[in-house]
């Protein structure tokens, strides 16, 4: 490699690096959108087909899908509905709603997807909350 495209390349890296740092520095208040890519599952309660979805505006992620009821707790309540259900409760009545609907759509491994988009943001909030501390 020449000295110019040793350059470029640790440039290019610290112009990621660097997107990146800022990506993890941005809170992500979410909105919600009725515009759902497939069928899910609420991850707020785990028992009722989600009717809409709470999106990041970074990158138009999707971060918790929502069922009619619980839309509605979040337009009440806003971001302390996020204190709901234990993690061991939700995975159990997610199992439950799986059960119920084996044939449809989420597939576990889609719910598996939605789980780790959900904990991205909740893990990244938390963080930014204990860095203003
Ligand atoms: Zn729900």
């Amino acid at each position: 490699m020449t000295d110019r495209e040793n350059w470029k390349a640790r440039d290019a890296e610290f112009a990621k690096d660097y997107s990146v740092r800022m990506d993890d520095l941005t809170p992500e208040p979410l909105f919600e959108s009725f515009q759902l890519p497939a069928p899910k599952v609420c991850l707020r309660c785990g028992r009722e087909w989600a009717s809409s979805l709470l999106y990041s505006p970074l990158g138009m992620r999707a971060v918790l899908p929502l069922c009619f009821s619980c839309a509605a707790d979040w337009n009440f309540h806003g971001y302390h509905i996020l204190k709901g259900p234990s993690a061991k409760r939700l995975l159990w009545r997610l199992a439950t709603f799986k059960l119920k609907h084996p044939f449809s759509r989420p597939s576990i491994l889609e719910i598996r997807q939605d789980l780790k988009s959900l904990l991205r943001w909740v893990r990244k909030m938390k963080r930014l909350r204990e860095s203003q501390n």
